[in-house]
C-alpha cells in the first residue's frame, strides 16, 4: 500500500513528507499515486493554495493539479534522450534513470563515473573536458550532437570553456544554475527595463544603427555594446558568431511538455531546445505557447564562438579598441565573450566604477538626429 511517512524536525518545525510506494509500479502509476498522496496530505492538514517551491522539475508531474498561492521555480532543464526525460546537467538522477541504476549517494555516483571516465593527458578541447570526466558514452549522448548543432563545430574543435561551463554532479541537484538567489522580475524584463530607462536624462531610440547618428551627438564617452569587429568595419575580417532561429508556436492544448525547457541533445533532431513559457509565468490558460530554437550561422549575432583562433582575432580588434579612450566597449559582443546576464551586469558595474567621472548628456539638448537618420 502506498503511504506518506511524515516527520517534524524538532529544531525548525519543518515537516518532511516522504512518499513510500510499492516496488514495480509503472511511470504513469507512480505519477498518479503521488498525485493522490499529495492531495490527501494537503486535505488532511487543511492546506489550501500552498506556496509551491520547486527544487526539482521532476516534481511538476505530481503537483500539476494543485492551485498555488505562489510558485517559486528555479530554472530547470531536462534533456530528452530517446523519449526519456532526464535532468541536464548530468546528476545522479540522470544516471539512475538512464541506466536503470540505484546509485544511492555521491560516492557511488562518483565511483560509477570514474569507472567510465577516459583519462586525457592534457585537457584542451570541449571533448577532452567531458570524456575525461564522464566517459565517451555520456559524452556522445549529451554533448557531441548538442554541441555540433549549437556551435556548428565538433566539441573537439571548441575551447574547453564551452563544455566546462556545464557541471557534472554526483548529487541529485537538478537546478541548471546553483546561485542562491534566482528570480524573474515580477512584471517581466520589458517592464523592468522600461522603468530603468524612464529618466529625464535618457532618450531611447530603437531600430537605428549608432553610425547613423553618432556624428550628430557630442559626447565624452560612448558606450558601445555591439560587435567589436563591426565597430572597426571588419578591417581584420569578421569575427564568427552563432545565432538562433526562433520558431514560435501557439498550440490548442493546455500543456506541451512537463517542464519549462527540454533540451534535445540528439544530432538527428534539428532544434536544440523547446521552451514552454507557462511553466515560468504560472499562467493558467487552455492553450499554450512554445518556442523551438534552431541554431544557425546567419542572423543576429548572439554567441561569440570560443576558439583559440577567434580569440587571437579578437585580440587584434581589442588593440584598436584600446586606442579609443573615448569609447567604452562593454558586453558580450563588444568584448567577444560568452557571458550570461549576471556576468554582463557585473562587467557593466565594474566598468562604471572605473570611469573617472560621468558627464550626463541631457537628452532634451540633443538635436533630433535620430529622426533625420530614419527618414
Ligand atoms: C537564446 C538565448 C538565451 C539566453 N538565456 C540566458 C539565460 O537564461 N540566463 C542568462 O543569464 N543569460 C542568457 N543569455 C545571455 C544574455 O542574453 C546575454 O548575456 C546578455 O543579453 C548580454 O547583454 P549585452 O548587453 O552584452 O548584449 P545584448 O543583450 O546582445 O545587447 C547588445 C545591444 O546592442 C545593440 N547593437 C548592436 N549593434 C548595434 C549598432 N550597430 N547600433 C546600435 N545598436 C547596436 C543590439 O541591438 C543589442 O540591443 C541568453 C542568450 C540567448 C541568445
Amino acid at each position: 500500500m502506498p503511504w506518506v511517512q511524515v516527520r517534524t524536525c524538532e529544531a525548525s518545525g519543518v515537516v518532511v513528507a516522504i512518499p513510500r510506494l510499492p516496488v514495480g509500479l509503472s511511470e504513469s502509476e507512480v505519477t498518479a499515486t503521488l498525485q493522490t498522496l499529495i492531495a490527501g496530505l494537503l486535505a488532511q492538514r487543511k492546506i489550501e493554495r500552498p506556496v509551491l517551491w520547486y527544487y526539482t522539475p521532476m516534481m511538476l508531474l505530481f503537483t500539476r493539479g494543485i492551485e498555488a498561492a505562489a510558485v517559486v521555480y528555479d530554472m530547470d532543464e531536462l534533456a530528452d534522450v530517446d523519449g526519456k526525460l532526464v535532468p541536464m546537467p548530468i546528476n545522479r538522477t540522470t544516471l539512475n534513470l538512464l541506466y536503470g541504476l540505484d546509485l544511492h549517494d555521491d560516492d557511488a555516483a562518483e565511483a560509477w563515473l570514474a569507472s567510465r571516465a577516459e583519462p586525457v593527458e592534457v585537457v584542451k578541447t570541449s571533448e577532452d573536458v567531458v570524456v575525461s570526466a564522464v566517459g565517451r558514452e555520456l559524452y556522445e549522448t549529451f554533448f557531441q550532437g548538442y554541441t555540433r548543432k549549437q556551435w556548428g563545430l565538433d566539441p573537439s574543435e571548441l575551447d574547453k570553456s564551452v563544455t566546462a561551463r556545464v557541471p557534472t554532479r554526483t548529487n541529485t541537484d537538478d537546478r541548471y544554475f546553483t546561485d542562491i538567489f534566482q528570480a524573474m522580475p515580477l512584471e517581466g524584463y520589458t517592464r523592468m527595463f522600461e522603468r530603468m530607462l524612464d529618466h529625464e536624462n535618457i532618450r531611447v531610440e530603437t531600430g537605428l544603427d549608432y553610425r547613423d547618428i553618432v556624428d550628430g551627438v557630442s559626447f565624452d564617452k560612448l558606450v558601445y555594446t555591439g560587435p567589436i569587429d563591426e565597430f572597426f568595419d571588419h578591417c581584420y575580417g569578421p569575427l564568427p558568431y552563432r545565432s538562433l532561429r526562433f520558431q514560435h508556436e501557439t498550440l490548442d492544448r493546455p500543456w506541451f511538455q512537463s517542464v519549462a525547457t527540454v533540451n534535445s541533445p540528439a544530432e538527428a533532431t534539428p532544434y536544440t531546445r523547446v521552451t514552454e513559457y507557462k511553466h515560468l509565468t504560472g499562467q493558467s490558460h487552455p492553450m499554450t505557447s512554445v518556442t523551438f530554437e534552431y541554431p544557425t550561422s546567419e542572423g543576429d549575432p548572439y554567441y561569440p564562438i570560443p576558439r583559440a583562433e577567434n580569440q587571437a582575432l579578437f585580440k587584434r580588434y581589442e588593440k584598436l579598441a584600446q586606442a579609443r579612450p573615448d569609447v567604452i566597449f562593454s558586453g558580450r559582443l563588444a568584448t567577444y565573450r560568452y557571458y550570461n546576464m549576471d556576468q554582463v551586469v557585473g562587467q557593466a558595474l565594474a566598468t562604471y566604477r572605473k570611469m573617472d567621472r560621468i558627464q550626463p548628456v541631457i537628452a532634451t539638448e540633443l538635436p533630433d538626429i535620430a529622426a533625420s537618420a530614419r527618414s
